[in-house]
């Protein structure tokens, strides 16, 4: 950056400032602002003024302090370092600055995303003369032992090999390739390329999504499942599971990468997360999950601007390992908190305020950052996918309230979670009446394929109970269950059962934390063969109290936790019973 003085502070305001500026300045570039140079972004233009977002403390900053444009838009480094890594909004690595600066930010600091002495063992896999384009494979480094990362050619580039590095431990920022591009110029590639954040990535072409992305929780993945590259919205008051559910899919989502961007949620609750998560066992691998997550953290008290950044760097990092023909989930806690930053910010530019004091571009905005989930073929011609979750947290569990009301618009998989189930201690809280979820027949032939044949049929009917006995508990509030004839009282008590040997599920249980799609399916065939046998016998005029009182019901209760995922044959058993106690029922007298 050049020491030429480009214009002067004239007004600040929280974390915006106004300069007076002659030099052109573009939206989205980068500025810095005041005599420590604080990191800035012009959001703003008018004759002969730039208005910026600092993304730093703004306190002690004057009118009449310096003012410097960057010419660049904000960007993200993006490379090999990034797993493990832990960001502000603005990808500051913040363990590699509190080292010098305790647990704050030292201000107008520039430390790079990626640590620059750190080696890497590189091994090319193009030659002098190829013809390459952007997001070609130009070597791979082993990033950590889960994940081999993929040196691309950065989209928009193109050109013929003159100089490729040999295989041997290199720095981020060493020449990895030299290209010859149009006109007769060279362009030097290191190990990573900065990339716009809010700029998608581009890539090849779309593909139709079929694949679920598979959670190891079953009210999700059984009746309401998340499609590989699509959008999810997760809304809930406080206390009813938001941050819990989001731990559970970094740990269990059955993804490659996992960006979790933490937006706005308290310090001390998002410092533990960033201590204790990385240390975690990936329990498929048996390794440390941070060897392929990726944590952007900003807390309610740092800048907003930053916040409002956060999921731009997030979701930019999660294009990159996609582009590398990778599955990437990013988890954000919460998009409340990003759009309350957006308000702030729209607050003191002197926006006029839409709904709730929101500014009129909410809903595009959230258009714009679910429209960047998708399963793509990549420019290098491999599959990947981006999958979004986003935790919302609406003021007083209120779900017409704008943020949830849009992300409704756009994401085509929605679990609501609710706080009565909460305060009764029933996790995960999802209700099932509020959820709902897209599920294509290329889903259901993907369950039909991976667990049972009749995975749709089986679906429908455990939804279509549970709807009639959630309807007969409003009833027998009203007239009381004895009132209710036999066979709606045995379809209560599978309600319960449901919920209990099914819904239900611990997140620390060990084992029942997550649950393979196979044995989702065994546990709800079995439950629906209760139903059916048991709606059997109370045809032959069976008591549902008898029903109830069977052994065989507290071994359904149990399943979920007693029968693990290597002893799914033993569900054969359970059927057997289920079978042996009805039959063996005899007609009340009359
Ligand atoms: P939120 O983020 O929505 O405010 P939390 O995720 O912090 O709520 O959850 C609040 C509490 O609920 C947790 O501390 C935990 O005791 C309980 N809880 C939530 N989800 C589960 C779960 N799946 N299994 C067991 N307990 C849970
Ligand atoms: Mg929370």
């Amino acid at each position: 950056m050049s020491d030429r003085v480009d214009g002067r502070l004239v007004e600040i305001s929280g974390s915006l400032v106004r300069a007076a500026t002659l030099v052109p300045c573009a939206l989205g570039e980068v500025v810095r602002v005041g005599e420590e140079r604080l990191l800035a972004e012009a959001i703003g233009l008018e004759e002969g003024f730039v208005v910026a977002q600092v993304y730093e403390e703004t306190a002690g900053l004057r009118p009449g302090e310096p003012f410097h444009a960057t010419g660049c838009p904000l960007s993200v480094e993006l490379g090999p370092g990034l797993l493990g890594g832990v960001f502000d909004g603005i990808q500051r690595p913040l363990e590699a600055l509190a080292e010098t600066d305790g647990d704050f930010l030292g201000r107008g600091r520039t430390a790079p995303a990626l640590a620059r002495e750190r080696l890497w063992d590189f091994s090319p896999c193009v030659a002098e003369g190829d013809r390459l384009r952007g997001g070609a494979v130009l070597g791979t480094v082993t990033e950590s032992p889960s994940i081999t990362h993929r040196v691309l050619v950065p989209p928009g580039m193109e050109g013929r090999v003159v100089e490729i590095a040999a295989a041997g431990p290199r720095r981020v920022a060493d020449v990895a390739a030299r290209l010859s591009t149009a006109g007769g110029k060279e362009a030097a590639l290191t190990l990573f390329h900065a990339w716009p954040v809010r700029r998608p990535r581009p890539f090849a072409r779309r593909i139709a999504l079929a694949d679920p992305m598979i959670t190891g929780q079953r009210v999700l993945d059984t009746f309401f499942p998340l499609l590989r590259g699509a959008a999810a919205g997760m809304p809930g008051g406080f206390g009813t599971g938001k941050t819990v559910m989001q731990h559970q899919l970094c740990k269990w989502a059955a993804a490659d990468v996992i960006v979790f961007v933490g937006c706005g949620e308290r310090g001390n609750e998002m410092t533990r997360m960033l201590r204790e998560l990385p240390l975690l066992n990936d329990p498929r691998s048996g390794r440390a999950l941070a060897e392929r997550t990726v944590m952007v953290a900003n807390t309610s008290n740092m800048p907003v601007s930053a916040r409002e950044a956060s999921i731009y760097t997030g979701v930019s990092i999660a294009e990159y390992y996609r582009d590398m023909g990778l599955h990437v989930a990013l988890l954000a806690d919460s998009t409340s908190r990003w759009a309350e930053a957006l308000r702030e910010i729209s607050g003191r530019l002197e926006e006029m305020p839409a709904e709730e004091g929101y500014p009129p571009y909410l809903s595009s905005r959230l258009a714009a950052y679910y429209e960047r989930a998708g399963a793509v073929e990549t420019l290098g011609g491999s599959l990947g996918s981006v999958t979004l979750i986003s935790a919302i947290s609406p003021p007083g569990g209120d779900l017409t309230e704008p943020v949830t009301r849009h992300t409704q618009r756009f994401a085509r998989t929605f679990w609501s979670l609710d706080k009565e189930r909460a305060e009764a201690r029933v996790f995960p809280a999802v209700s099932v009446r509020a959820s709902y979820s897209d599920v294509p027949p290329a889903l259901v032939a993907w369950w039909a394929e991976a667990a049972a044949a009749d995975w749709g049929e089986l679906r429908q009917r455990a939804l279509a109970l549970l709807e009639e006995a959630e309807r007969l508990e409003g009833t027998a509030r009203l007239i009381g269950t004895e009132s209710l004839p036999e066979r709606q009282r045995f379809v209560l008590r599978l309600g319960t059962l449901f919920e209990e040997g099914f819904l239900r599920q611990s997140a620390y249980d060990p084992r029942d934390a997550s649950c393979s799609p196979a044995r989702q399916a065994r546990l709800l065939r079995v439950l629906l063969r209760f139903h059916d046998r048991g709606l059997a016998a109370v045809g032959r005029g069976v008591a549902a109290a008898a029903l109830a009182g069977l052994p065989v019901v507290a071994a359904l209760e149990r399943a979920k936790a007693a029968l693990g995922e290597d002893e799914l044959g033993r569900f054969d058993e359970l059927e057997a019973q289920v079978d042996r106690e009805c039959f063996s029922l005899e007609p009340a007298a009359a």
